[in-house]
């Protein structure tokens, strides 16, 4: 592999297809399923403006097992849109058989953006975070499951022990090949483990600005599958991979900052915490009950959300909390204005980024126009406190199903406030299927159907 080749926002005047044969136009859907269109080498001098085409229906209504679903103002027959890749984002996967990828905006005929995009919907709510003077960025942790074997035998490719020598060197030449391979694309990481699960590995990506962060984590997704197959293993991103196994999260580290301070950091403060900051963790203590099924959205999201998984199973926050939905983390002693930063642990790789991460800003963003009050800090795990502890302190439980989170959704006036009603009805429609096809299947058949989907 070669040195990354980023392009620069002239797109291809500056021979930003320089090496490339073939260009993946990368976009990932309301069920949190990557998809793609390929361009040739001959279509690559008008792919700026002119993209790959897509069915508007295909764009937003396609379920997670791929029916393709209707709705009253998305009619499943008609209507095309273009994918237009963002050439700024641009990683070159394969230098060698020059196979290059770059995330799209999903774009009417006349070129502006539709409303059923997702990433345009993240940039929206960023546009708000502009004019209240915050500068976010936000950082992924990628947990996923590897297995050796086939799709319909796939036995998990190690035993442990968790964060364990063992597994770092039964997978060694995989792993240094994903560093490689993921450096090669451009994507900064902080730190690859062998999880806490059979079979689970991680690989925490450095923070970046919340849209780059989305695309980042497709891409890495993408790379991680790559590598993988390569060394004959499969991968699931999948939230419940196997049931009575580990699950895999996808935790959203956030930052902001603003007069170039960090807002979760002030040693003047009792908590430690700005006061803006502590509005944000408010915020979303406030909203994410009803915005959760943007979070994961899978049947086995919920499956996952299960107290002592380190899943934050409870709505309350916490420093240095694993069972708490949001994890205060406070930085190391002397770098807590760089370091300081708020992770919302009930995320998973089943959500489609783009929303979870405009869905987590929106909520952060609501805490401070309504100068919310942050709760009491709980010291310990929540689940060991009793029903009336708990209900004393404010701590709560999500639905405990996608179909109760999704009229939760539906209800939500911060949802429907910030999201396109066009694309919250696609998204409903999506994610209504799911739970009506799978949501009474046992937990064991629902993990086999949806295991490699992600
Ligand atoms: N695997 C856990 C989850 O489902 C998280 C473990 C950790 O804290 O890294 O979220
Ligand atoms: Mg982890």
């Amino acid at each position: 592999m070669t040195s990354p080749h980023k392009a620069n926002e002239t797109g291809t005047e500056d021979g930003v297809f320089d090496g490339v044969s073939a260009l993946l136009v990368a976009y990932i859907d309301n069920a949190g399923l990557a998809r793609s269109k390929v361009l040739p080498r001959a279509r690559l001098d008008t792919a700026a403006a002119g993209g790959a085409t897509i069915s508007r229906s295909v764009a937003s209504l396609l379920a997670v097992d791929d029916a393709v679903l209707s709705t009253p103002n998305i009619d499943a027959a008609i209507g095309d849109l273009r994918c237009i890749p963002d050439l700024g984002a641009l990683a070159v996967l394969d230098a060698e058989r020059g196979l290059a990828w770059a995330p799209s905006d999903l774009c009417r005929l006349d070129g502006a953006p539709d409303p059923i995009c997702q990433r345009t919907a993240l940039k929206d709510v960023l546009a708000t975070a502009e004019v209240a003077g915050f500068d976010f960025t936000v950082g992924f942790e990628l947990e996923f499951s590897v297995f050796r074997g086939t799709k319909d035998d796939p036995v998990l490719a190690h035993a442990g022990p968790g964060y364990g020598n063992t597994p770092f060197i039964e997978l060694e030449a995989f792993h240094l090949d994903l560093l490689e391979a993921l450096a090669a694309a451009g994507v900064p990481v902080s730190q690859l483990h062998p999880e806490y699960g059979n079979g689970q590995l991680e690989v925490s990506l450095e923070p970046a600005d919340p849209v780059t962060a989305a695309d980042q984590f497709l891409l890495a997704r993408l790379v991680i599958a790559r590598t993988a197959q390569a060394h004959g293993l499969l991968v699931s991103f999948s939230p419940v991979p196997v049931p009575g196994e580990a699950t895999n999260g996808c935790h959203i580290h956030l930052s902001a900052r603003r007069d170039g301070r960090n807002v979760f950091h002030d040693p003047n403060s009792p908590t430690g915490i700005g006061v803006a900051g502590e509005h944000m963790i408010a915020g979303v203590l406030a909203h994410v009950g009803d915005t959760v099924a943007l979070l994961g959205g899978s049947v086995l999201s919920f499956t996952r959300l299960r107290p002592h998984s380190w899943a934050g199973s409870y709505i309350c926050w916490g420093k240095g909390n694993r069972e708490a939905s949001v994890r205060y983390m406070a930085g190391q002693q002397g770098r807590e204005d760089a370091q300081a930063n708020m992770e919302l642990k009930v995320a998973d790789a089943a959500a489609n980024p783009y929303l979870a991460v405009a869905a987590f800003l929106a909520m952060a963003l609501d805490g401070v126009d309504k100068d919310l009050t942050l709760s009491p800090e709980i010291t310990v795990d929540p689940d060991t406190l009793t029903e009336a502890e708990r209900a004393e302190r404010g701590v709560r439980t999500f639905s405990p199903d996608l179909g109760q989170a999704l009229v939760a959704l539906e209800s939500s006036e911060l949802v429907t406030r910030t999201f396109h009603p066009l694309l919250l009805e696609a998204y409903l429609t999506v994610r209504r299927h799911e739970w009506t096809t799978y949501g009474r299947m046992v937990a064991e058949e629902v993990a086999a159907r949806l295991r490699f989907r992600y």
